[in-house]
């Protein structure tokens, strides 16, 4: 019998192929961190979050419409309950060959009872979150984290044989003197890291200008420590990279405010609620959960995601700056996915 034809693949209208599909599982997290959530956040009743079974349908689809990397995030993945199932199941589609990549984005907290499971499921590397290594800050910065829990769970990652990448926002006046410790700490550790300027994103409570601290300031303050060597590198997202040369370990650089990567975006983001994004940084927007709750099929359900892309916009407008200074999206990252 014939094989079914390959659908299309996803292409925006920019001529840029969809193959990266950012998945937040929870909204909720066991971390209030300053710059992605207010102290007293409310959260979603769970009847708006997808369930497992429709992540995964959505995940699938994506994966049938040409998506090669999945990144579940949040929230904090790793505290929705019966989260592994979801990995267990999506596992498939990196045995079949049709994914590259199946990760996630953790602030740790749960990382070593579940390391080992990760790995078993097909994940390969891992980003977790950790913006200084000072353990008071740390408490500080996250209001509820404890350091030392997830230093624990990053060495059961290493233990599991996980590759794991640091994620560290780069917060004016809380951690801009330690990056140059940060980097040889991941040196020793076999760690690459990646530094985020801070996105106004949803309402956190605090001014976003006395948060934000322009990357290119880290990078000059880096380079009278380490030889940074450019670097063609490219993990799938948008980081920019440069190799240590005295550690062998990269630095990537996320820029949405000094440096503008849309051109060659690749991905776009499903929030818990089923909602699609097209750009993390536009209020434009897919709703998926309305057809999948009213009984569309898979090519009804593959019809939506491909009007959704035609929509996709060419980029955003981040701007932080005095008269900027509230977000610039309602959403918090952890809504959305970061
Ligand atoms: N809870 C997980 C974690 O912290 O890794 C996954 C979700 S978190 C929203 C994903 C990433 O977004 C983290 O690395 C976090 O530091 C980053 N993030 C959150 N809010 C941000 C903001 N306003 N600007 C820049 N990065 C942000
Ligand atoms: Fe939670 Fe991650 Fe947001 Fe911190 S950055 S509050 S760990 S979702």
């Amino acid at each position: 019998m014939a094989k079914a034809p390959m659908p299309a693949p996803l292409i925006d209208p920019f001529d840029r192929p969809i193959t990266y599909l950012r998945v937040s599982v929870t909204d909720r997290c066991d971390f209030r961190c300053v710059y992605c959530m207010s102290e007293d956040m409310t959260f979603l009743p769970k009847a708006e979050v997808l369930t497992l079974e429709e992540v995964d349908r959505v995940c699938s689809a994506f994966v049938r419409l040409g998506t090669r990397k999945l990144r579940l995030t949040g929230g904090e993945p790793l505290v929705r309950k019966n989260i592994m199932s979801l990995f267990r199941s999506l596992g498939r589609h990196i045995r079949s060959g049709a994914l590259d990549e199946l990760t996630v984005t953790t602030n740790g907290s749960q990382l070593a009872k579940h390391a080992e499971e990760l790995k078993a499921c097909g994940v390969r590397r891992i980003n977790v979150s950790v913006d200084t290594l000072d353990p008071a800050k740390f408490t500080e910065v996250t209001r509820w984290g404890k350091l030392d829990k997830v230093l624990e769970g990053m060495e059961a990652a290493k233990a599991a044989g996980l590759e794991v990448k640091i994620n560290a926002v780069a917060l004016r006046g809380v951690n801009e003197h330690e990056f140059d410790g940060m980097v040889a700490w991941c040196g020793d550790k076999g760690y690459d890291m990646t530094i985020i300027e801070v996105m106004p994103m949803g309402d956190i409570g605090p001014d976003r200008l006395e948060q934000y601290l322009p990357l290119s300031l880290v990078r000059a303050r880096l380079a009278k420590t380490w030889t940074l060597e450019e670097s063609d590198y490219r993990s799938g997202g948008p980081a920019r990279y440069v190799t240590v040369k005295e550690t062998g370990r990269k630095i990537g650089f996320i820029t949405p405010l000094t440096h503008n990567f849309c051109e060659s975006c690749n991905r776009v983001r499903l929030t818990c609620t089923g909602v699609l994004y097209m750009c993390l940084g536009q209020n434009d927007a897919a709703d998926l959960r309305t057809p999948m709750r009213e009984g569309f099929n898979d090519d009804q359900l593959d019809g939506s995601i491909r009007e959704a892309i035609t929509r996709k916009p060419k980029g955003h407008d981040f701007v932080i700056d005095r008269r900027h200074r509230g977000p610039a999206v309602p959403r918090h990252m952890s809504l959305t996915g970061g």
